[in-house]
């Protein structure tokens, strides 16, 4: 099987030039001007950008979440993100307080394996580390391909690690080549706070904004970087949403320290005057919460200065009927909102065409940065010869609009109702197969496969 696409505007996160894709199979086997191959099919790409299929590292499908579960399964996540031109997701396991990690494993796999339209990785949650999980470390690192361990400091009595057991686990990480990341948050701040606000009355969802100030982030942020520092553990901060939490990261790189950050499309592009709404605001209702239109301006920032390294979703939606679990208690509607699918096309829209980034940012932040950081370069996250031919054809002009009745996730609300932008996902490959076309998907479930991932250099 072969495919050639022709004419295109080749975009990474270090190029821009037109040429024909040649691929074979899964890869991409030859690129250059006026290729002569004979393919099986051709794509004509004139007057469209050609990048690599965007990677989103922050995705929750089928999580179990108070007796419920995210609304997108592995098969209607991973379809709508590619609709959205996002190939590939790296999801969450969450181990059980006094449970194995492989438990987790395994009861995630019962999920997800056969489902998956789009590839897909998984990080794992270490939720309790002892001397047990400790010695499981080693072998997700080697024999199971995943080499990032999630860690909350939030969450406390559910999710939650305290310091001794997040130094205990750095140490153990960094000797066996993997990274920590971390929701960075100050959970009994959060917890004083939340209990606070329930007692006084106040349980609509601005009181969940309330409830985690920005000292929360930034205070759990410096604390985390300093502690990767005291280790010399490689760490990435998931979903940093403001200018206190950065300014502990910018401190760190004074002393050459290497911190990986990953923002999210929600808190460059929405603010916390949605809390506004009375209850609809439970549509935002997010950990951490949005912020400020300043902290936009410090990420947007932050993506030119080369400090936040990731733009991803934690896409983790919840159908109305789920969000009113919190109708009249904040504090139970359930985290999260939806956005695998317009990652892509809103950061196209409001941070290339809107002059914020340049292409070649949008490619490094959106595609080849999770690629690199997370041990999967340079088979995901470029267009080279020899990689996966995961790839976007993308037409720069066409204006639509994003509705709850026209996307493809799970969901019965959008978080970006009405929004009008410029520039559309047209043409969508994943490992030399056509997944989306036309606005329609090709791909059936169980096309998507589980991708192992490297040991992790900890820079980039
Ligand atoms: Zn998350």
């Amino acid at each position: 099987m072969s495919l050639l696409i022709k004419n295109g505007r080749v975009i990474t996160a270090s190029e821009d030039y037109i040429a024909d894709i040649f691929i074979e199979g899964e890869k991409i086997k030859a690129i250059g001007k006026d290729l002569q191959m004979k393919a099986g099919e051709t794509v004509d790409a004139s007057g469209m950008l050609v990048f690599p299929g965007g990677i989103d590292p922050h995705v929750h499908l089928d999580m179990p979440f108070m007796g419920t579960y995210s609304s997108d399964s592995y098969e209607t996540g991973t379809r709508a993100a590619l609709f959205g031109g996002t190939t590939m997701v790296i999801d969450f396991i969450l181990q059980k307080q006094g449970a194995s990690l492989q438990a987790a494993l395994d009861e995630w796999n019962s999920r997800a394996t056969g489902n998956a339209v789009g590839d897909y990785s998984f990080h794992m949650a270490v939720t309790d580390f002892n001397e047990h999980t400790k010695k499981e470390i080693k072998h997700f690192i080697e024999e199971e391909g995943i080499s990032s361990f999630k860690t909350f400091m939030a969450y406390k009595g559910a999710l939650m690690i305290d310091d001794r057991q997040m130094i205990g686990l750095m140490e153990e990480v960094k000797q066996q080549g993997g990274m920590v990341t971390v929701h960075a948050t100050n959970g009994d701040m959060i917890d004083y706070l939340v209990a606070k606000h329930r007692n006084e009355g106040k349980v609509s969802p601005l009181y969940h904004y309330l409830s985690q100030p920005e000292v929360t982030e930034a205070e759990a942020s410096e604390r985390f970087v300093d502690m990767a520092d005291y280790t010399n553990c490689p760490g990435y901060i998931v979903h940093l949403t403001c200018e206190g939490a950065l300014n502990a990261v910018r401190n760190a790189t004074k002393r050459n320290q290497h911190v990986f950050v990953e923002t999210c499309i929600q808190y460059l592009l929405l603010d916390a005057s949605l809390y506004q709404k009375d209850f609809d605001g439970a549509k935002w209702v997010m950990s951490p919460p949005l912020r400020e239109k300043k902290d936009q301006d410090t990420l947007w920032a932050g993506i030119n200065q080369g400090l936040v390294k990731v733009v991803a979703t934690d896409h983790c939606p919840f159908k109305w009927e789920q969000k009113k679990m919190g109708e009249k208690d904040f504090s139970k509607i359930p985290n999260g909102h939806p956005a695998i699918e317009h990652r892509m096309e809103l950061l196209y829209s409001e941070g290339v065409n809107s002059g914020k980034i340049t292409l070649n940012k949008y490619v490094e932040v959106a595609c080849t940065n999770p690629a690199k950081i997370f041990g999967m370069f340079p088979r995901k996250g470029t267009i080279g010869i020899g990689s996966d031919a995961d790839i976007v054809i993308f037409d720069p002009n066409e204006k639509h609009t994003i509705t709850a009745s026209s996307h493809h996730m799970n969901v019965d609300y959008s978080a970006y109702e009405g929004w009008e932008i410029i520039g559309k996902v047209k043409t969508v490959l994943l490992r030399g197969k056509i997944a989306i076309n036309d606005n329609k998907c090709i791909l059936d479930k169980g096309y998507g496969q589980f991708i192992k991932r490297s040991k992790v250099k900890g820079m980039i």
